[in-house]
């Protein structure tokens, strides 16, 4: 049974290699993993069970949104002179960011997989067998409300943000043609109302597709953004998502003295073990050829035996 999981689970993190940025998981089939009491019955992939189901990540998650809260509510009352936005051309290696010149500061955060978990969609993908089917999430974009639930953490980190007099927005890579959609969703998982193209913006509102630095420059165009909060690096900034990077590039990349910094201190990231572009990489990749290790023949021969 053992083995069967980690072959199903391996065969996910394959199709999700050529998932696009932020679709929510991969667009081809995915084998689902079968009990064995129940065979016929799907199980939750263990990405699922970690992130939707374990008290480790509930906690996880809190500790996040805490340390988001506290960040916000520090920077509000400091009042900050610059934000946390790339400047327009700007780069990770060395980048600059926009002043705040007087306008209302803003924390802008990612959707899916940040302030909610897309619980109604991913059960079904789970039950029906299939890794993701982009006709059924743009059904879910627009029929989902009250399926989706907050991430934990995100309602009372969002009541102290917004006690501290900062916006909340949305940039979502959801499709502007379901923003009504989208609306109910947040809504009804108790995130709050937003304006399409005030509070919330979304995939078609900019000329650069999944990209979200279009949306990101409309946005500082009328705040001081003094957070950035998603599950992928894409929700901070685009180029961490240029596909030439390698594994061990786009890692080191997020480690360059010049963003380091950052991290926990303006940018923020949410663990997502279940979809997105972290989920890729070869052996090598993942268990560098310096670690490679092997029992001792002694303990080989224990466990054949
Ligand atoms: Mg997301």
């Amino acid at each position: 049974m053992k083995q069967i999981l980690s072959l199903a689970f391996v065969a996910l993190l394959a199709a999700c290699q050529t998932a696009p940025v932020d679709t929510p998981i991969a667009d081809s089939p995915i084998p689902v993993p079968q009990a064995e009491s129940a065979p016929d019955a799907p199980q939750p992939i263990p990405g699922q069970q970690w992130l939707y189901g374990s008290a480790e990540a509930s906690v996880a998650m809190r500790q996040a949104w805490a340390g988001i809260a506290g960040f916000v509510e520090a920077k509000a009352a400091s009042g900050p002179s610059h934000g946390v936005v790339l400047a327009p051309g700007s780069m990770p290696e060395q980048p600059s960011f926009l002043a705040c010149e007087g306008k209302p500061l803003a924390a802008v955060f990612d959707a899916d997989e940040t302030l909610i978990w897309n619980l109604g969609s991913m059960g079904y993908f789970t039950r029906a067998g299939i890794g993701f089917d982009p006709g059924i999430w743009d059904d879910w974009e627009r029929t989902g409300a009250g399926k989706a639930v907050p991430v934990p953490g995100a309602l009372a980190g969002l009541d102290r943000i917004r006690a501290a007099g900062v916006t909340v927005i949305v940039n979502t890579n959801r499709a502007a043609v379901n923003a009504a959609g989208s609306v109910d969703t947040l809504r009804e998982a108790g995130i709050g109302d937003f304006t399409h193209g005030e509070t919330l913006f979304l995939q078609g509102d900019a000329p650069d597709g999944s990209g979200k630095d279009g949306r990101r420059a409309m946005i500082a165009g009328n705040y001081c953004v003094v957070a950035l909060v998603g599950d992928q690096l894409g929700d901070i900034a685009d180029p961490f998502n240029d596909k030439s990077l390698s594994v061990a590039e786009r890692r080191a990349l997020t480690e360059a003295p010049s963003v380091a910094g950052l991290w926990g201190n303006g940018w923020f990231v949410l663990p997502n073990p279940v979809y997105g572009p972290s989920i890729r990489g070869g052996f090598d990749d993942v268990f560098p050829p310096e670690t490679h290790w092997e029992p001792t023949p002694q303990a080989e021969a224990e466990v054949i035996n």
